[in-house]
């Protein structure tokens, strides 16, 4: 594996992962799901301060460079790139505005978060020029308003990991303290267990520690409430525990309103 710092070092084709590093097994199958499509797995690690509307959260996010280089090595990446600062964003650089759905959800607790993401991966995708990206179903809508940004590049899609517990993994859960960390289970607990999104936040509400921002089944498409002509519901959680910010979601097979 090559560990390079400028986008010239990286090959010609390739399959994509961005990603901000402090890397677990959820990355590590996103680098596994990208040799499948190329010889070439390019792995991005950018803390990208445009989708961090929190400074807060910016300085808290973890770092751990060196378990990262070993981590990316062991899923079979073959290019590792620490971009910099002036290479992502030289002067001038243009601003994307993320699509319509960036309103809702994420977006609306997370003010400029979206657009702030679309940006950067439009920059890493005129960087690297890639043929495939890799984007895990963790971040349902980050991954829906890329593809609208991805233009040649082909968007894939990969499923979430989960620790034995079930909780998503997440490079923020080790923010969690012990009692955090077991009362996570209800979010993961909640998904599978309900069967309307009022079951939903009620199996929610019954942990203490768990502060809700939002429970909802949508319209993968459209992000709106499910109706006679949506193909696809998910169910979407999002809240606190320890003031630590996590997110889940999972298909839901019936539409149950
Ligand atoms: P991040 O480093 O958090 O920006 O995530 C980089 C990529 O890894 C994004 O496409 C995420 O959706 C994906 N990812 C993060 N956690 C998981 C997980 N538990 N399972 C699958 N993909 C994940």
């Amino acid at each position: 594996m090559k560990v390079v710092t400028r986008a010239q070092e990286l090959p010609s084709a390739c399959a994509f992962v961005p990603t901000m590093g402090a890397l677990h097994a959820g990355h590590g199958s996103l680098f596994s799901l990208a040799k499948s499509y190329s010889e070439n797995v390019v792995a991005s690690i950018y803390i990208n301060p445009l989708q961090f509307e929190n400074k807060d959260d910016l300085e808290k996010y973890p770092k751990t460079p060196e378990r990262d280089i070993a981590l990316a090595e062991e899923y079979g990446v073959t290019h590792l790139w620490f971009p910099t600062y002036e290479e992502i964003y030289p002067e001038g650089f243009t601003r994307l505005t993320a699509g319509a759905i960036s309103s809702f959800y994420e977006g609306a607790s997370r003010p400029g978060h979206f657009d702030g993401v679309v940006t950067v991966v439009r920059r890493l995708f005129d960087l690297v020029k890639p043929q495939y990206a890799i984007f895990g179903e963790k971040d349902f809508q980050q991954l829906a308003l890329v593809r609208e940004i991805a233009d040649e590049v082909k968007i894939i899609a990969a499923p979430i990991i989960r620790e034995n517990d079930g909780l998503a993994m997440s490079s923020r859960n080790v923010r969690l303290d012990e009692d955090g960390r077991v009362a996570a289970r209800v979010i993961s607990k909640a998904l599978r267990e309900s069967r309307s999104e009022s079951e939903l936040r009620s199996l929610l509400a019954q942990e203490p520690l768990f502060t809700l921002d939002y429970a909802d089944y949508i319209d993968e498409e459209t992000f709106l409430p499910p109706t006679s002509t949506t193909r696809f519901t998910r169910a979407i959680v999002a809240g606190w525990i320890n003031g630590v910010r996590l997110l889940d979601n999972m298909a839901v097979k019936s539409e149950v309103k």
